[in-house]
């Protein structure tokens, strides 16, 4: 049996961007509920781990000191001078009470379970609050002050160990790439809505990675209007067989639920049917995984796939129709359907054969730059 744990505090609920900005810390409060209403932490293989917050120290595994120190400052609510220098202030990264607590507690979180798996406590460890994939070593970016992901990976790698970091969310998994772009240990893949269109304005197939690290970053940009198929053909044909080569001893994976149909923010077409199953092709193809959260803006979406990728952690089938008690208590949140799983979206006609064109030539592109590294 799979022995999985789902790493969640409520002190989540404490913070908050504002009212005006899309980033909505309520969603990981909507998605524990419907993944307890369906069941799903009490399963006889599962943990609740209560998430705790990371210390300075590990933070400045990664963040530069001086950067460091802004965000402590800035924890106050208040901006501090030079704050603009280091990505803060009115936008994308707002100063709000707590940030930098709220900051080290996701943190704290994907620390954990890194620990868990790397101990062999767990095969599968989930923290929905992680993947804050864009924060860079000393700015702010994307709505991400510290990078949990790039910090939970070093902790890893200073025992030894080989990485696959694994971005599904729609926007370019800059920050990771950055942090890991001239190492051979990690190989990161992102696959995201294409930089011509969206934040970062990065993540072509032509970065592939620098000096030792030269073969090992791969990006796979997806053109706007991309549907399940194309996502799912596009992860198959690049993923699985670097994935199988590079042989790593524990995957992350950025489960960001941007790309869907629905979301506000981005100009993909993926329904949860495309992404679970390329949910099921990383469980596959993972010894160990470290399972983390990522963008999402339309927070019903964020719910259901969530729930829908533990269900899978935990190989469990659930019923396609929602819990009573948990309609009635969120039917006002937008779960209008009543089901899980959304009706399958297939793009048709010259659109959609434009986009295959392009999503082959990009995979033509990876599948021969990357023979021509040959790891
Ligand atoms: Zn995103």
């Amino acid at each position: 049996m799979t022995k999985t744990a789902f790493i969640y505090t409520d002190l989540f609920s404490k913070f908050d961007y504002g009212p005006t900005h899309p980033f909505k810390i309520s969603r990981l409060k909507l998605t524990h509920e419907l993944i307890k209403s369906y069941g799903l932490l009490s399963l006889p293989d599962t943990q609740f781990i209560e998430a705790q917050m990371a210390e300075d120290k590990e933070i400045l595994t990664y963040h530069d000191r001086a950067y460091v120190e802004a965000l402590k400052a800035a924890n106050a609510g208040i901006e501090v001078p030079g704050a603009y220098h280091y990505g803060l202030g009115p936008g994308d990264n707002p100063v709000f009470k707590g940030l930098y607590d709220w900051s080290k507690l996701v943190t704290g979180a994907s620390l954990q379970a890194a620990a868990l798996i790397d101990c062999g406590e767990v095969d599968i460890a989930f923290n929905i609050a992680g993947g804050l994939h864009h924060a860079m070593v000393s700015r702010a970016s994307g709505f991400c002050y510290v990078n949990d992901i790039v910090i939970a990976i070093l902790s890893i790698l200073k025992k030894g160990r080989r990485v696959a970091y694994i971005d599904i969310d729609a926007h370019h998994g800059d920050g990771v790439q950055e942090a890991f772009y001239t190492s051979d240990k990690v190989l990161t893949i992102s696959i995201h809505e294409t930089g011509r269109m969206l934040f970062p304005g990065t993540g072509f197939e032509n970065e592939i990675g620098k000096d030792n690290g030269e073969g090992y970053s791969v990006n796979i940009p997806m053109p706007p209007h991309s549907d399940d198929e194309l996502l799912v053909y596009a992860f198959n044909e690049i993923v699985p067989p670097l994935v199988e080569k590079f042989k790593p001893d524990i995957t992350f994976s950025q489960l960001g639920v941007d790309g869907f149909y629905s979301d506000p923010l981005t100009h993909l077409n993926y329904t949860n049917n495309g992404y679970c199953e390329i949910v099921k092709k990383i469980k596959e193809i993972s010894p160990k995984w470290v399972a983390l959260g990522g963008g999402g803006y339309d927070i019903t979406n964020v719910a259901k796939a969530w729930t829908l990728a533990w269900a899978i952690m935990n190989d469990a089938e659930i019923p396609d129709e929602i819990p009573e008690n948990f309609l009635k208590e969120h039917f006002q949140e937008g779960f209008e359907s009543r089901k899980i799983k959304d009706e399958p979206y297939i793009e048709k006609g010259k659109r959609k054969e434009q986009m295959r064109a392009e999503v082959e030539r990009v995979a033509g592109f990876i599948r021969e730059k990357l023979a021509l590294t040959g790891y």
